[in-house]
Formats: C-alpha cells, structure tokens, sequence
C-alpha cells in the first residue's frame, strides 16, 4: 500500500489530500497541531495515522520522526502554514510591511511556512522510497518576478524562501531519482482563502495530484499551479 505524509490534514487543502488519496486506497500519515471531526471521519475508515502537536515545534517532529521510524513514503506533502495572524481575506498583513514591522509575526510565519518544510524533508528523506515525490505547497505570492502589488512581506519571502528550497532539495534527490517541486494551489475557498476565492478545494487538489501523479525527474525542481502551468520564481 502506498503511504502519503502531509502536514496539516485537519482542515482546508491538506485535508482534501488526505480524503483524496485515502478514497485512491493510499495510507495516510497526518502531522497535524489539531484533530477535526473530518479527519476522525477519515481515521474510522481506516489506514489513517494521526500526530499531533505543533509542527512549528522541532523537538515535536523528531518525536514523530522517532515515532514513524520504519515507515516509508511514496508522497511527502509539506502542506501546513500561515500567513500570519490574520489571513488575506481579513485584511491582515498590517505588521508585514514597511510601516509596521513585527518580529514575532516573521517568525511565526517563517517557522511553519520554511522551518518545519526543511526539517520535514530532512527527517523523513531516508523514508522515502524509490519512487517517491516530495512536494511542498507553496504560493504565487512567493514569486519574485511576479510581484505586482506587493505587502504581506513576511508570507510572501517565506515562499519564496521555500521555493527555493524546493529547488535545492530537487538537486539533493537527483541522484535518487525522487523529484521534489513547490506547487500553488490557486486562491481556494479555505480559512486561509476566505469565502471569496476563485475554486473549491476539490478542484484545486484534484489539479495538484495530477501533477504529483505525472511528476518526472524533468520537473523536478519547478514550481507549478494547480493547473499545471510553470510559474516563475
Ligand atoms: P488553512 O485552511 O488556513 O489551513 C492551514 C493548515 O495549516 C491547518 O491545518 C493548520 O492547522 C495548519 N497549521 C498552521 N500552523 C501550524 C502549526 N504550527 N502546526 C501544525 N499545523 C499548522 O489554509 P489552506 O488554504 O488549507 O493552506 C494550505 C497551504 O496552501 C498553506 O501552505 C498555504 O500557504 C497554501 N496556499 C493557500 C492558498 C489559498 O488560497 N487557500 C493560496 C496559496 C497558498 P490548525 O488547524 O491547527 O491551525
């Protein structure tokens, strides 16, 4: 059987992963800070494996690391983040700029959206099998030369600290043959994408497992949308 681990299944994106690969016969590993009904729902199906705690925490995800040692993994799914105390929707993103600038805001935000990533990839790499994908889930907001209207500095500079960790990542696994990519979801109808956003969480998961499905060594290393199209970094 194969086995995803992803961060965050509780709720939003990460959860419409868990219930997907979970319906394509996948056993699933959920690194989550909180349960859900949803996910219990899952778990009572069956081949469901939660821990929880905050991710943010790395005295935590070596615990799970210790915790899950003889497992492997087909897809590492580094899905958990935030873009701060509030989201886009809120009208967040005041102590993200240049008038106001909070340290413990970057750092919450850089914690979760870069750290736990990192650190995620580094404990479970030796658990991944031979052809196994790692991806990390990103956001346009992350793109440099795609930047026209700015704010939300802190979220936007983790993922484009992520993507380029993705692209080293990639460069390590070559020689595995693993590809690894940051993905981005599209603006979804999530706590963190409010009521307004473009598409359903189905719509943008079903999208992002078919680029995982199809994911080649020639990938590797890219950063793509849901619907398959190159985004620049
Ligand atoms: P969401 O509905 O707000 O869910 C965020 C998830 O991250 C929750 O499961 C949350 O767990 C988890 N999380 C946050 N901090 C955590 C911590 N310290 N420890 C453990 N779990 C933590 O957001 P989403 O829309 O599903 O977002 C998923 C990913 O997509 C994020 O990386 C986000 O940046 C990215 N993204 C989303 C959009 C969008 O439009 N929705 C657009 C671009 C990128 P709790 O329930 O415990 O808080």
């Amino acid at each position: 059987m194969s086995t995803l681990l992803i961060t965050g299944a509780n709720r939003g994106l990460g959860l419409e992963f868990a219930q997907r690969y979970q319906d394509d016969g996948w056993r699933i590993l959920a690194l989550c800070r909180n349960h859900s009904d949803e996910l219990r729902a899952l778990e009572a199906v069956g081949n469901v494996r939660v821990l929880l705690g905050d991710l943010s925490d790395g005295t935590c995800l070596q615990k799970f690391a210790s915790e899950l040692s003889g497992e492997h993994i087909d897809v590492l799914i580094n899905n958990a983040g935030v873009m701060g105390d509030s989201n886009f929707h809120q009208g967040g993103g005041e102590r993200q700029s240049l008038v106001d600038f909070d340290r413990d805001e970057w750092r919450k935000v850089f914690e979760i959206n870069l750290f736990t990533p990192v650190q995620v990839i580094s404990l479970f790499s030796e658990h991944l099998s031979d052809n196994a994908k790692v991806v990390t889930i990103s956001s346009d907001m992350g793109s440099i030369s795609g930047n026209q209207s700015g704010g939300w500095f802190a979220y936007r500079a983790s993922k484009a600290a992520v993507n380029s960790l993705m692209k080293s990542v990639a460069i390590s696994l070559t020689k595995r043959g693993i590809p690894a990519v940051a993905l981005h979801p599209g603006w979804v109808r999530t706590e963190m994408g409010g009521p307004d956003a473009h598409i359903d969480t189905e719509t943008s998961v079903k999208g992002m497992m078919k680029i995982i499905n199809n994911l080649s060594m020639q990938q590797s290393g890219g950063f793509f949308a849901y619907d398959g199209s190159v985004l620049p970094y």
